[in-house]
């Protein structure tokens, strides 16, 4: 059985997310700090990690990315150039943190990831930033959605690098599926009935941006 291992964030920290199947993988970063790595290691050690799948590039989710030395680096194509050059949509000024990162592999829409019983859906859902994804585990109907929206129906910013009528738009979409889990970002997991949560955000965005 593969497992999902959630390493929920007590601050402005992003959320982690580690999966445990014949791919280990960790989902987002967040800050790299040494309480979310001693959580990650206490299932695996951490040059055990295969795949870093990050969110999109903002500093919160990808700064821990350097850690993980033996995983390959997976990010959306669009967020690929704001990580390599370090800007992360300037929130790298906001955490006044330097330094540029490195990828491995390019994800776009559609593409899926095989970690052994586990397969994650790629959805291009831009908005948050240009190239932010949502991961779908379609048999679970759970989605590990980064930024794009949280529990309680609040969704993400787009005063970096984000664009409003982009995030209506992936909203609408992720609030037509199929969901019962929502692993976001930020804030608490929404274990059962999330689609209410993604619908309600979408409401409130389309009536106001
Ligand atoms: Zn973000």
């Amino acid at each position: 059985m593969a497992e999902i291992i959630p390493i929920i964030s007590k601050s402005y920290d992003s959320n982690v997310y580690l999966i445990l199947d014949e791919k280990r993988v960790i989902i987002d970063t967040g800050l790299g700090s040494t309480a979310m790595l001693k959580e990650v290691e206490k299932h695996i050690a951490i040059e055990e990690i295969d795949y870093v799948i990050n969110t999109h590039a903002h500093a919160d989710h990808v700064l821990g990315n350097p850690a993980f030395k033996g995983a390959d680096v997976l990010i959306h194509e669009k967020d690929a150039q704001a990580l390599v050059e370090g800007s992360l949509y300037s929130t790298s000024r906001m955490f006044n943190i330097s330094g540029k990162f490195k990828y491995n592999k390019l994800l776009k829409e559609g593409d899926k990831i095989s970690l052994g019983k586990i397969e994650l859906n790629v959805l291009h859902t831009p908005g948050h930033t240009p190239g932010s994804i949502c991961l779908y585990h379609k048999d679970m109907k759970a989605i590990f959605s980064g930024d794009l929206v949280f529990a309680g129906g609040s969704f993400g910013r787009v005063d970096f690098g984000g664009n409003s009528e982009e995030l209506k738009a992936s909203l609408k979409r992720v609030s037509e599926m199929d969901i019962d889990i929502l692993y976001a970002g930020h804030d608490r997991i929404v274990e059962k009935n999330a689609g209410r949560d993604i619908k309600q955000a979408y409401e409130i965005v389309e009536e106001f941006i």
